[in-house]
């Protein structure tokens, strides 16, 4: 018999309906639950990590449900920050400049909640801190530079469903939201980026843009050499003419092994000033970098904390098909089985599938 006891997970019911003030005092009870803002320390750098939304998406957290949680923080320390990292795909986000309008678009701006907003790796997504990798899929993890650079991590999380993963909850933000554009290429494909060779309009500053020298001059286009290409990224935000792609090709276990692997090196620099707020309000088909608004796929259940990531995307799990009645609302949208991220996050010990939980009164 285990002799591991539970991870411990608090779970405060809540709905959108609650309103915005009362969402921010449930919010605030739930961190308030775990020891985070007690090891907290004045000086640190704490990364409040979140998805901003992609523009027309309707479903992320809103900041003024993080109020309590934003003053309880700064009270600590004047140095935390909002951030998420760049995306592979060629949009709104894959910039620093441009992410950050679309989030003073959504309400992350100064006078909502006092933080700036800080996008993690760079202006291009240059910002790249590696992170030896266990013997798993992943070599060294490519993270987002201003994560590790951080002291804590308060990982702010809208449970959703995903096409690739089938579920996006703690162990998605943290593995592939910390990663940078070639930690998220990483992920995503097994092979490298492919030039669509009728959107190619010859012009040139790829070459100029890949540090491998993978990029081959064909007729009237390029391609890129497998053997040589590395991997970055770099090419498919520097093309303006989106014709570089990318393979998404991982299957369905290997991408939520790899983010897993990555969750792990990206939680491993922080020793206990980690704190995972997963928000079940708004639970979606799709995850928040779909550019419009979704349908909730169950109705709103609340807040839920815990310092274990597992753990808390377990316990968001069984809340979820509980409050459906037991139906997989998460297969009903993507026939994927979500479930491999919990079970390799604990194979690998990121954290436990096994927690107790401690509900308070709404
Ligand atoms: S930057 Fe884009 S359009 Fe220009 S050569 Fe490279 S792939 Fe072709
Ligand atoms: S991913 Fe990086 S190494 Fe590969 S072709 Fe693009 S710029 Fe070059």
């Amino acid at each position: 018999m285990s002799t591991i006891e539970p991870a411990r997970v608090y779970f405060v019911p809540a709905r959108g309906a609650d309103g915005p003030d009362i969402l921010a005092a449930k919010a605030g009870r739930a961190l308030a639950a775990l020891d985070f803002l007690d090891v907290l320390e004045a000086g640190d750098f704490c990364a409040l990590k979140i998805h901003f939304g992609e523009r027309n998406n309707k479903g992320y957290i809103k900041p003024e449900w993080l109020r309590t949680i934003a003053a309880a923080v700064r009270a600590k320390t004047p140095r935390a920050f909002l951030t998420d990292s760049n995306t592979l795909y060629v949009g709104p986000r894959s910039n620093s400049v441009e992410h950050i309008r679309l989030a003073w678009s959504h309400g992350f701006r100064p006078d909502v909640l006092d933080i700036p907003v800080i996008i993690a790796d760079g202006l291009i997504g240059r910002d790249v801190q590696g992170a030896a990798g266990i013997s798993g899929r992943i070599g060294e993890a490519k993270i987002a530079s201003a994560i590790l650079s951080a002291d804590a991590l308060l990982a702010l999380t809208h449970v959703t469903g995903h096409v690739q993963t089938g579920m996006g909850a703690a162990i998605k933000n943290l593995g592939m939201g910390c990663a940078s554009r070639a930690g998220k290429l990483e992920q995503h494909s097994v092979a490298h980026p492919r030039v669509q060779t009728k959107s190619c309009r010859d012009c040139g500053v790829c070459f100029d843009h890949c540090p491998a020298g993978a990029i081959v001059q064909a007729e009237g286009h390029v391609t890129i050499d497998d053997v040589r290409c590395i991997g970055c990224g770099e090419c498919l935000v520097v093309c303006k003419f989106g014709a570089i792609r990318v393979r998404w090709d991982e299957d369905y276990r290997r991408i939520q092994e790899k983010i897993a692997e990555y969750a792990l090196l990206v939680r491993r620099g922080f020793k206990r000033k980690t704190a995972f707020l997963n928000f079940l309000i708004g639970v979606t088909k799709d995850c928040d970098c779909m550019a419009k608004g979704e349908a909730s796929i169950v109705e709103d259940i609340g807040i839920l904390a815990s310092s274990d990531p597992v753990a808390v995307d377990q316990a968001s799990a069984d809340l979820i098909l509980k409050t459906a009645g037991g139906r997989d609302v998460f297969r009903r949208g993507y026939d994927i089985d979500w479930s491999i991220q919990l079970e390799h996050g604990q194979k690998i010990g990121l954290g436990l599938r096994r927690y107790a939980l401690t509900t308070f009164n709404e």
